[in-house]
């Protein structure tokens, strides 16, 4: 064994301690297909199936940019909103948006990060404070936990798609008010209709509750398949409460393998 292949143990092993785990097995792992089996997804488009291709011959992720002199400042409305036909022309179209209060307060619009074409979407409640500075989704040590997470399912941040309900950071991280909810959730909904994901995981309860109109607890929103318009929706704990909470950690690990074989289920069975 070489001093690399030790490092790689080494390194798969922490994360998964870091997850929570506390015991493991090693066996060839044939069943876990780093990237998409394209041939057998459900019925892509060309587009998304030209794309996807050539995510898998290059190992080249398209990443969005966040073009903040691109923004045009327009107030969004319904109609702007659906008029765009890819991410980029929605961010163009919505990066100056002023729609509610948190338009005048946030220093970034954060819009979301990650493949356009991306089957699974995590799907988080607003940005925090490392996310208002630098523009970009779950930067902060709540977002290298997500990253971890992922990780662990044999994902990587440029395959899947990562965004927050709001786009704007609301002040002191309170949670988001129903009116910046209603004025931002189109967003949301037209990026789920342009990326076309095969699976959401919705990061925390807020998100959980928000998305799908429920007050029920965590506990009960967790570890079933909802319907967030026409698109399967998991939930589970936000990374930064894992970071509060590290017991919490063999639940939300719990999670994400029901996420991958739900993926798994939905994209080779
Ligand atoms: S939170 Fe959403 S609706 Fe409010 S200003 Fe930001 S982008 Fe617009």
């Amino acid at each position: 064994m070489t001093s690399n292949n030790r490092k790689q143990i080494a390194s798969f092993i922490l994360q998964r301690m870091e997850m929570g785990e506390t015991e493991w097995f090693f066996k060839p792992d044939t069943d876990f297909p780093r990237r998409l089996d394209i041939s057998a997804h459900a019925a892509p488009s060309k587009h998304m199936l030209l794309a996807k291709e050539k995510m898998v011959d290059t190992g080249k992720v398209v990443h969005l940019q966040h073009r903040e002199n691109e923004c045009t400042g327009k107030i969004i409305d319904e109609e702007v909103i659906t008029d765009q036909e890819n991410l980029n022309d929605l961010y163009t179209a919505v990066c100056g948006c002023t729609r509610c209060p948190l338009g005048a307060t946030r220093n970034k619009f954060v819009f979301g990060a990650g493949n356009p074409h991306a089957d699974v979407m995590f799907i988080g409640e607003a940005p925090g404070a490392d996310e208002d500075a630098q523009g970009i989704p779950f930067v902060g040590r709540a977002g290298q936990l997500l990253t971890k997470m992922i990780e662990a399912i044999k994902l990587s941040r440029e395959e899947v798609f990562i965004g927050n309900i709001l786009k704007c950071r609301p002040p002191g991280n309170r949670d988001p008010k129903p009116v910046e909810i209603e004025c931002c959730e189109p967003i949301l909904v037209r990026q789920i209709e342009l990326i076309r994901p095969t699976i959401i995981c919705a990061l925390g309860r807020i998100a959980g509750q928000t998305l799908l109109r429920s007050k029920s607890s965590l506990g009960a929103l967790r570890g079933k398949i909802h319907d967030y318009h026409g698109v399967k929706l998991m939930v589970t704990y936000h990374p930064a409460a894992l970071l509060r909470n590290p017991n919490w950690k063999p639940q939300a690990w719990g999670d994400l393998k029901f996420l991958r074989r739900e993926y798994d289920g939905m994209v080779i069975g």
